[in-house]
């Protein structure tokens, strides 16, 4: 059941104007322990989500605003993305793994474990234009029960990784991060951001084919960052707290929407690319903005 809430826009450079539409923020849907892994499939119109602690998929039908559970138990799972193919491409943090649902609906892993060992429990995910699988690896699924199953970490940290689309070949790409967690490509592909959730910052490396270079801290957040998503003008647009960071291109956070409940992730989605949609706690929210979402197709 649908449920607008008071909008809370935080401007902090003039260049936020431009971004956010008439800011009517909806709940769309609420009942979660924990909400995450937003993805908005646009040959149907709807948008999957995870309830991880509850350990079920929902999707919302965009056309009927009807909420259902997809599949449960699903194996904890948390992000998600669309590959370049159309098929969904999904991080669990129960078997640890990063797996592909095929158009016939079996499911293909794609990385579980590097050089031997297990991963810790992928959290978020991205395809490139390539076929390139990268993907990040914080321990959260194997803290304890909550978000999957208690177990020791068998990697003695918490990395990047990329599945070669050539050789399936998992590889650390970023082994100097703490908690890695959300990612995402500028609309160009070449860069990838990253963020850190416990050292509440995101960083940038510049891409070439596999390989990723620099890694600067592109802004501090004074929040732990979760999920990132990209618009079309390379706007970062970073969930982190109880708020949205929008951050232009040069990495100055330039606004803030914040909402009632501390936010996981983010994805935009609507026919034109244009409604955003955030998890946050127990809830989906979503509004409509003067700015488009990078496509993922
Ligand atoms: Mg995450």
């Amino acid at each position: 059941m649908t449920e607008t809430i008071p909008t809370e826009l935080e401007q902090l450079d003039e260049r936020f104007a431009a971004v956010h539409g008439d800011a009517h923020v909806e709940r769309l849907w609420t009942g979660a322990r924990w909400t995450e892994g937003p993805l908005y499939v646009p040959a149907g119109r709807y948008l999957l989500f995870s309830d991880i602690p509850n350990d079920r998929v929902l999707r919302w039908d965009e056309a009927s605003g009807a909420v259902g559970v997809l599949d449960s138990p699903a194996g904890y799972t948390n992000g998600r993305t669309l590959d370049p193919q159309g098929r969904v491409v999904t991080c669990r943090q129960g078997p640890r793994d990063v797996v592909r649902t095929e158009h016939d609906g079996s499911m293909t892993v794609l990385a579980d474990r590097w050089e031997g060992k297990r991963l810790n429990s992928p959290n978020d995910v991205v395809v490139a234009a390539d076929g390139g699988v990268w993907f990040t690896d914080p321990p959260y699924g194997i803290a304890s029960d909550y978000e999957g199953e208690a177990a020791q970490p068998e990697i003695g940290g918490c990395h990047v990784y990329r599945v070669d689309p050539g050789t399936g070949e998992v590889a650390a790409v970023v082994t100097d991060m703490d908690r890695p967690n959300g990612l995402a490509f500028t609309p160009d592909g070449r860069r990838l951001l990253v963020a850190d959730t416990s050292r509440q910052h995101v960083r940038v490396f510049d891409v070439d084919g596999g390989r990723l270079s620099g890694g600067g801290v592109l802004a501090d957040l004074g929040a732990g960052p979760d999920g990132v998503r990209f618009d079309t003008a390379g706007r970062a647009w970073v969930a982190a707290g109880d708020a949205v960071h929008v951050l232009d291109p040069d990495g100055t956070v330039i606004g803030r929407l914040r909402l009632p409940e501390e936010v996981s992730n983010l994805a935009f989605g609507g026919p034109k690319r244009n409604r955003l949609f955030v998890t946050a706690t127990t809830s989906v929210y979503s509004l409509l903005l003067s700015v488009n979402g990078v496509p993922l197709l």
